[in-house]
C-alpha cells in the first residue's frame, strides 16, 4: 500500500500589491520525496499524516511529493502558479502507481489569472491519478472552498480552531479518514453549502466559550464523533481575496449516506447564517486605543493590528500605530514590528549604538501607509530564526532573515528583513525581549495571536487602522466577488439549497 503525502501551503491577500514568487517558497523552505518524510514528521498537518500512517497495521508505504510552502502575501504570479503546479504533478509523476494521495493545503491560494490555485492542482492531481484513488486534502479553516475542489477530492478535512491549534491534528483527522476509505472500505459522499458571507477574523475564536465559533467546533466535533461521519468542517474563508467565488462553506463528509450528509450540512449551514452578525468585532479607532493602553499601568496590553496582520497576508511595514506608540512615554518596552529589508541594512551598516535618522515602514504598500521619520538608536542585530509552536504551528521552523532593534524613548521597533509571523512570542523573544513583560505589544495578526496571549494580557484592544487586512473590509473596493454577499449586502435574505 503506497500513499502519497503532499503539501501546498500560502493564504493570498489579493490587497497586498507584493507578489508572491517562487523565491519566497524555496525562502520557507521546498522539501522533496524522503526529505519530507525525515524532516516534516513533527511538524503541523504533514507530521501529523507521516505520524498517523506510520502507526497504521498495514504498515503503508509513504511517498513523499513535493512541500512548498510560502508566508501570507499578495497574489502569486502567473509562472509561480505553473511552477507550484508542475512541482507537485512532476513528484506524482514519479511516484505513481500509488494507491491514496493525501494533500496539506490552505484553500485560499489565489493567483494572477487564476483565482483558485488549490482547485486547479487537485483536478490536475485527480487527472493523474485516475477517478478511483483515494485523494483527501486538509484545508485551513480560512480557506475559500470552491465547488472544484469539492468536485475533484474524496474528502476535505478542515482546521476546527482559531487560532489555529490544530493543524497537526488536522494531519492526523486526514489520516484517519483515509484509513476509512482505504482500509474499512467507506465510501465517502460530500454535502458541500457555501454560504454567502464573509466573516472578519477577529471574534471568530474557537477557544473562547462566549463565541459563537466555539459551539460551531463543538457542533463539528459532535459531527465526526459519529461512526457514519467522516469528516464534517466549516470555513469561514479569509476576506482578503477579491475573487468570483469568494464565501464561507460547511462541507460534511459521510459514509455512504448522502441524505445525512445533507442534512447536517445545510443545519449548520443555516446556523451560522443566522450567527453572522456575532462575527462582527468592535474595533477601537487608533488614538483611543493607544490612548486606553497607555492608561494602563500595569501588566500588559496587547494592540492588534489586524489591517496589517502578516498572518493575514498584509505587508507588515504599516506606521499607524508606530506613529501613534510614539506620542507616549511608556513605563516598560512598547513592542512593535516593520518589516523592511532596507531599514535593516542600514542598521547594519551603521553598527549596533550609532543613531539612525531616516523615514521607515509605510513603503511595501503605498495606498494605505506613508513613511515615518523617526531618529532611533540601534540597539540590536539578530537572526529572526526560530522554531514556532501555537497558533499555525507545531514545531515550525521560521526564518525571518537578518533584522535589527531599533529604540525611540521606550518604543521598541523589531525590524526583519522578510515577513513572518509578526505577532509570535518567539520572534520578541529571538529579538531580546520578553513579550509578556512589556507595557504593550502590537501583534499584526487578528485573532491567532490570542492562543499566545490571551491567559497573559491585562487587555486586548483590536484596533481600527488603515491597511490591507482591515476588519471592515466591506468598506473597501472588491471588483469580482459573488453579489449579494453578506455583509457587502446586509440586509439579504438567504436559505440552504
Ligand atoms: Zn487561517
Amino acid at each position: 500500500m503506497r500513499v502519497a503525502i503532499g503539501q501546498l501551503w500560502q493564504e493570498t491577500n489579493t490587497f497586498n500589491p507584493l507578489r508572491t514568487t517562487r523565491e519566497q517558497f524555496e525562502q520557507f523552505g521546498v522539501l522533496r520525496g524522503d526529505e519530507i518524510l525525515k524532516r516534516l514528521s513533527e511538524t503541523n498537518e504533514v507530521g501529523g499524516m507521516i505520524q498517523s500512517l506510520r502507526s497504521w497495521p498495514e504498515r503503508p508505504e509513504l511517498v513523499g511529493l513535493v512541500r512548498l510552502p510560502a508566508w501570507p502575501a499578495g497574489p502569486a504570479t502567473p509562472d509561480t502558479v505553473a511552477w507550484l503546479l508542475d512541482e507537485m504533478l512532476h513528484a506524482l509523476q514519479r511516484a505513481v502507481p500509488v494507491d491514496a494521495v493525501l494533500l496539506a493545503l490552505h484553500g485560499a491560494l489565489a493567483g494572477e489569472g487564476e483565482p483558485d490555485v488549490e482547485g486547479a492542482l487537485l483536478q490536475a492531481v485527480r487527472r493523474l491519478v485516475g477517478p478511483h484513488i483515494p485523494l483527501v486534502a486538509t484545508l485551513d479553516l480560512h480557506a475559500n472552498i470552491t465547488r472544484r475542489i469539492v468536485e475533484v477530492t474524496d474528502a476535505l478535512v478542515v482546521y476546527h480552531t482559531a487560532p489555529h491549534i490544530d493543524v497537526f491534528e488536522t494531519g492526523q483527522r486526514a489520516a484517519a479518514v483515509l484509513r476509512r476509505i482505504l482500509v474499512d472500505g467507506a465510501k465517502p459522499v460530500t454535502a458541500f453549502q457555501k454560504v454567502p458571507a464573509v466573516f472578519p477574523a477577529e471574534r471568530a475564536n474557537t477557544q473562547d466559550p462566549d463565541s459563537v465559533s466555539h459551539r460551531f467546533r463543538q457542533q463539528l466535533q459532535a459531527l465526526e464523533a459519529d461512526s457514519a461521519i467522516l469528516t464534517a468542517g466549516l470555513a469561514t474563508v479569509q476576506p482578503w481575496l477579491d475573487v468570483p467565488e469568494l464565501g464561507s462553506a460547511v462541507v460534511v463528509v459521510a459514509d455512504g449516506d448522502a441524505a445525512r450528509a445533507h442534512a447536517a450540512c445545510a443545519r449548520l449551514a443555516t446556523d451560522v447564517w443566522h450567527h453572522r452578525r456575532d462575527y462582527l468585532p468592535e474595533l477601537v479607532p487608533l488614538e483611543e486605543a493607544v490612548r486606553q493602553a497607555y492608561h494602563e499601568a500595569d501588566g500588559l496590553v496587547v494592540l492588534s493590528d489586524s489591517a496589517d496582520a502578516t498572518t493575514s497576508g498584509a505587508p507588515g511595514d504599516s506606521t499607524w500605530v508606530l506613529r501613534e506608540l510614539l506620542k507616549y512615554d511608556w513605563p516598560r518596552p512598547a513592542l512593535v514590528t516593520l518589516v523592511s529589508p532596507e531599514l535593516v541594512a542600514d542598521a547594519q551598516r551603521l553598527g549596533v549604538g550609532a543613531t539612525l535618522s531616516r523615514p521607515v515602514g509605510g513603503v511595501r504598500d503605498h495606498r494605505f501607509s506613508t513613511p515615518l521619520p523617526v531618529t532611533a538608536e540601534i540597539v540590536r542585530l539578530f537572526e529572526a530564526r526560530f522554531v514556532m509552536n501555537g497558533h499555525l504551528a507545531r514545531n515550525l521552523p521560521i526564518d525571518m532573515g537578518p533584522s535589527a532593534v531599533l529604540r525611540v524613548g521606550k518604543v521598541c521597533i523589531v525590524v526583519t528583513s522578510r515577513t513572518g509571523p509578526h505577532f509570535a512570542p518567539e520572534l520578541f523573544r529571538a529579538a531580546g525581549f520578553d513579550p509578556l513583560a512589556a507595557a504593550v505589544l502590537v501583534a499584526k495578526s487578528p485573532c491567532g495571536f490570542r492562543a499566545a496571549y490571551a491567559p497573559y494580557a491585562r487587555r486586548i484592544i483590536v484596533v481600527r487602522a488603515p491597511g490591507c487586512a482591515p476588519s471592515d473590509f466591506w468598506n473597501y473596493e472588491y471588483r469580482h466577488i459573488p453579489r449579494p454577499l453578506w455583509p457587502w449586502d446586509e440586509s439579504m435574505e438567504w436559505t440552504p439549497s
